[in-house]
């Protein structure tokens, strides 16, 4: 299949529509002055060809795009004990929800959640230096340098009481092992994260390849370990719109509201969108028309 012609065909189709509408994440201020008018699109198949489009070699804020690395990081190093804090069910909450925390004992509903991703964040910082690991994976995955936005991780530091709600009340729980104020501040600097369409796209490449690095061909996770990301990603990726996401894309993502938008067609490619303006859901709005124009004229889907 030709991809290059086809996302220089989405791009355009969408640009009538680039920074009409949907609204860009305003919680700090430097996501808030983010341009809404941008859009890339970047795919990396499982035998290394790559297409892209439009802003594709932008960098931006991860933001949630960090909970798939993170957990890749915890499957690996943790194993199964890690599932001993965490689930793997949709929450039907908000991400950042204390609510269901308190019913079932300070363990989060699944590692996409912002109180199921500071639990795994937690696990990680009790076994490395979380933050520069992190940023070693994301280089190694995707042949680039890869580094943090310190002014995004200190303005999610002040403005984080939510966050640090959640960690707080996991930890009254007993589900936290290190000091707070660490696993917020790995925490931070992983949303920080700064990349492009491109590099996301290579980053992810594992996923479509049985847990194989796509450069160095190190077994990374198992294959086993890949496919359950993948269900997660379907399931819980997408916040409260992975119903939504499964109907009209019918691929496992895994959103941000940086507004990228990771999405695995498992054993063919990766694929990465990005667009500043969101949907109230907090997922990218022409990220999303995107994915479904791209699965629509090419027929992939999981289903
Ligand atoms: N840094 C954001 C938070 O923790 C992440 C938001 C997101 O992308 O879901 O609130």
């Amino acid at each position: 299949m030709q991809f290059q012609p086809l996302l220089e065909e989405i791009v355009a189709t969408l640009q009538p529509e680039l920074g009409a509408a949907g609204q860009v994440a305003s919680y700090i201020p430097a996501l808030a002055r983010v341009p809404a008018p941008q859009f890339g699109i970047a795919l990396r198949t499982r035998d290394g060809q790559e297409a892209h489009a439009g802003d594709s070699t932008t960098r931006f804020s991860l933001q949630s795009i960090s909970k798939l690395f993170a957990l890749t990081l915890g499957m690996r190093e943790v194993g199964e004990a890690l599932w001993d804090r965490i689930g793997r069910e949709p929450s039907g909450n908000p991400f950042n929800s204390l609510v269901q925390l308190e019913t079932e004992q300070g363990i989060p509903r699944n590692p996409f959640i912002n109180a199921g991703a500071l639990a795994v964040t937690d696990r990680l910082v009790s076994r490395f230096d979380a933050k520069a690991e992190m940023l070693s994976l994301l280089s190694t995955l995707c042949g680039d340098p890869v580094d943090f936005d310190e002014e995004v991780a200190a303005s999610e530091a002040s403005t984080g009481f939510r966050n640090a709600a959640l960690a707080n009340f996991m930890k009254s729980f007993g589900r936290i092992d290190n000091d707070v104020g660490t696993v917020l501040d790995v925490y931070f600097h992983h949303c920080a994260v700064r990349m492009s369409c491109l590099q996301l796209a290579r980053a992810a490449g594992f996923l479509c390849r049985d847990g194989v690095h796509p450069y160095t061909g190190q077994q990374l996770l198992t294959g086993r370990q890949a496919r359950r990301v993948n269900a997660l990603m379907l399931t819980c990726g997408t916040y409260d719109a992975a119903g939504e996401f499964a109907f009209r894309v019918g691929l496992p993502c895994k959103s941000g509201v940086g507004g990228g938008i990771v999405a695995v067609v498992p054993d063919r490619l990766t694929l990465c969108v990005w667009s500043p303006a969101l949907e109230p859901t907090g997922n990218s709005l022409l990220g999303m028309k995107a994915l479904e124009l791209f699965t629509a004229k090419t027929g992939l889907s999981v289903f």
